[in-house]
């Protein structure tokens, strides 16, 4: 068995659907079990047509809704033609009709909660689902639709929730294994679940790749295929640098590092069940039906770049920490960490010294309340519209000159890097600057890193580029002391210590 996964572009319309049905034929000896997203742009419009209602703009989020209504229906009767289309219309109204309720009940109450907004984003699957399984069906796949919140079980974390495995395992074998062993296709929607209580969960945006992977390790398959919109994981994302390149093989830690630090392409928790259960992943183009695209698995070949991939993650805020004047120092920090704590706050890059702590996270996962209380114990400043910039790799391990080179080119770039890291693992260099600047950054990395022409970069030549040159922030240093003093220092104490702080931020999953 194979878990194939379709994101949103790859169903965005009657002729990407008719794409998907073709590479899905070319894989029926290998029993799929395929997972699609809701078709692009839905979930979108979906949130902002609870925006509007919640704001009390009725009229406006069932506009929205008429033409969504419009759309699937068009492409359903596109895909279908008149008859089939006709039997599957009612279920497809059912779902309007159900949304067009809420909409509506929304306007009255005007507060949308998260599990409403699940409730409501949760249509965009359950929609594109009905209609890919007819649409197999008309071209002669024997298809049969199943209902993802049946099968997917989470806790009540709702708009990002966490599957519990062993519950979900079973519903998995129940409701998808007899359908399978009868070499029927079963199609589901990707991203929605439920809690044990039958309430509908989402796994968060871009989520439904992650569902693919749990089906995939709930039915023990032999493979993950995620079909999306470009050639594979690539060496940076293709949108912020056409000369982006196709990665072969990557490993697990290393594909999972990309997603974690903004490699859209996979939603950061993918990764877990397959590498809980040794899946292989594959991420290949759906518009491109001989698509090779990426292997993932435990361990690849070493690269013949210095790194993998260079990644960046928007939306990023700095949140500062100082103790206040006259506040015993003893014990600061394990105040801020236990603020942290009782706001289930999971933090990315921290840099700490004795009297202030540094970190970054998600400006949309800051808590209010977090600050308030932190302003109790300690001068509190925010910054938004940061971005992490992250370069991974393996093969960078134990490796000197690397740092330095990374930070003399983003220097070159005339770039100011506001904090640093580099995790003891040492897979990955990550850094923090202004979003704004991360077009430039990240250009000029991919450059140097992986030039369009000749033989790739190789790590002497890095040493020497990097030599002598303008160091972290423009001060001048010798390569191996920029690199040193870049990896320990950061918010300009000479004593602050870089950690990474990762455990607990990354979702959680209880296989
Ligand atoms: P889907 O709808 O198929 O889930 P997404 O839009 O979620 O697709 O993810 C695919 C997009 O991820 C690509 O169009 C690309 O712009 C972006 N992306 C970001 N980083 C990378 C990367 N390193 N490799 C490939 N794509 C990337
Ligand atoms: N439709 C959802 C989203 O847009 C999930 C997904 O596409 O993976 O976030
Ligand atoms: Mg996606």
């Amino acid at each position: 068995m194979i878990v194939m996964k379709f994101g949103g572009t790859s169903v965005e319309s009657a002729e990407a659907i008719k794409r998907v049905s073709k590479i899905v034929s070319s894989r029926l000896k290998q029993s799929p079990v395929v997972v699609v997203s809701a078709m692009a742009r839905v979930t979108d419009q979906l949130v902002g047509m609870g925006h509007k209602a919640a704001a009390g703009d009725c009229e406006a989020s069932l506009e929205l809704l008429r033409a969504l209504r419009e759309r699937h229906l068009q492409t359903a009767a596109d895909l279908l033609g008149p008859k089939r289309s006709a039997s599957l219309t009612p279920k497809l109204e059912a779902f309007f009709s159900e949304m067009n309720d809420f909409l509506r009940g929304l306007a009255a109450v005007r507060e949308l909660t998260p599990r409403g907004s699940d409730y409501l984003l949760s249509f965009g699957e359950l929609l594109s689902s009905l209609i890919v399984a007819d649409a197999f069906a008309i071209r002669g796949l024997k298809s049969a639709w199943v209902d993802s919140r049946e099968c997917l079980v989470t806790d009540s974390t709702h708009t990002r929730a966490v599957p519990k495995m062993a519950e979900t395992r079973e519903r998995c074998k129940k409701k998808i294994v007899p359908i399978v062993s009868k070499k029927r296709i079963v199609v589901m929607g990707g991203f929605i679940a439920s809690t044990v209580e039958g309430v509908p969960t989402t796994l968060g945006r871009g989520g439904s790749d992650y569902s693919a992977a749990v089906v995939g390790a709930a039915l023990d398959a032999r493979r993950i295929e995620i079909w999306t919109d470009v050639e594979g994981m690539m060496t940076t994302d293709p949108r912020l640098c056409p000369d982006a390149r196709t990665i072969k093989r990557i490993s697990f830690n290393e594909a999972a590092e990309l997603a974690y630090f903004g490699a859209k392409v996979l939603h950061p928790a993918t990764l877990l069940p397959a590498i809980h259960q040794n899946i292989p992943v594959y991420v290949l183009n759906s518009r491109n039906l001989r698509s090779t695209g990426t292997q993932i698995t435990a361990r690849a070949p070493r690269s013949q770049d210095v790194f993998r991939a260079i990644t960046a993650k928007t939306g990023i805020s700095i949140v500062n920490v100082v103790a206040s004047r006259g506040i015993m120092v003893h014990g600061f920090l394990r105040s801020v960490f236990e603020a942290l704590d009782r706001h289930s706050t999971s933090v990315d890059i921290v840099a700490i010294s004795e009297v202030s702590m540094s970190f970054t996270m998600e400006t949309k996962r800051l808590p209010k309340a977090l600050l308030t209380e932190m302003e109790q114990i300690a001068d509190v400043t925010c910054e938004d519209r940061q971005a992490i910039i992250c370069l991974v790799g393996e093969d960078i391990h134990g490796k000197p000159g690397i740092a330095a080179s990374v930070f003399n080119t983003i220097a070159e770039a005339e770039v100011n890097i506001r904090m640093i890291s580099q995790g003891a693992s040492e897979i990955n260099i990550s850094f923090v600057v202004k979003e704004s600047d991360v077009p430039r950054a990240v250009r000029r990395l991919h450059e140097h890193f992986f030039p369009a022409k000749g033989p790739a970069l190789s790590l002497q030549r890095t040493e020497r580029q990097g030599r002598g040159t303008r160091g972290v922030n423009g001060a001048h240093r010798t390569n191996a002391a920029a690199a040193k003093k870049a990896s320990r220092s950061s918010s300009g104490n000479s004593k602050s210590l870089v950690a990474e702080k990762k455990a607990g931020i990354r979702p959680g999953l209880n296989l």
